[in-house]
């Protein structure tokens, strides 16, 4: 089936970038930023209604990820995902700006250049089902690593955490 060997594909690719656990979605950037080579910055936004609510652009010197700031914590980590699964699957392949128009973009956040290329959006059907994947697998193994930190009785580990658990680690 289709499906099977992509998530296959997802989960070597996942298994080759040896990951360890990390805390949060930013530390997940940090790791796979330091595997790829390049730094990977974050940068919520409140992103136009008309434009995705997220995504990841690469420069010469580094990449960026946009994410919609004007929404839950947990669609922000999600969106973030993605995005990293699209930089993981190396969806990106040119730089998209060139050296000159990445250092516009930062640190400066020019809100026009964001919108220019927040215009882009020419991943395929099956990079997105590929980057949707990642970040589903990527949400698991945190969602793993989390319950392994939280003793079971403790009654500050989160209900929404268990009950994901639940769901994603053995449904
Ligand atoms: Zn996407």
């Amino acid at each position: 089936m289709a499906d099977r060997g992509m998530r296959r594909r997802c989960e070597a690719i996942l298994a080759d970038l040896d990951l360890p656990d990390v805390h949060d979605v930013r530390e997940l950037c940090d790791v796979i930023a330091a595997r790829q080579g390049r730094p990977i910055h974050l940068v919520g936004e409140s992103l136009p209604a008309d434009s995705p609510c997220g995504i990841a652009v690469r420069t010469e010197r580094f990449d960026a990820i946009f994410y919609e700031a004007d929404t839950s914590r947990l669609h922000q980590e999600h969106i973030i995902r993605h995005e990293l699964g699209h930089l993981i699957c190396g969806h990106l392949t040119a730089p998209v700006l060139d050296a000159e128009a990445s250092r516009l973009l930062l640190p400066n956040l020019d809100p026009s250049l964001v919108r220019a290329v927040l215009g882009r959006s020419d991943y395929s059907e099956i990079e997105e089902k590929e980057a949707e994947m990642i970040a589903s697998l990527l949400l698991r193994r945190s969602v793993m690593s989390r319950s392994r930190d939280a003793p079971r009785d403790d009654p500050a580990a989160s209900p929404v955490l268990g009950r994901l658990h639940h769901t994603l680690v053995d449904p």
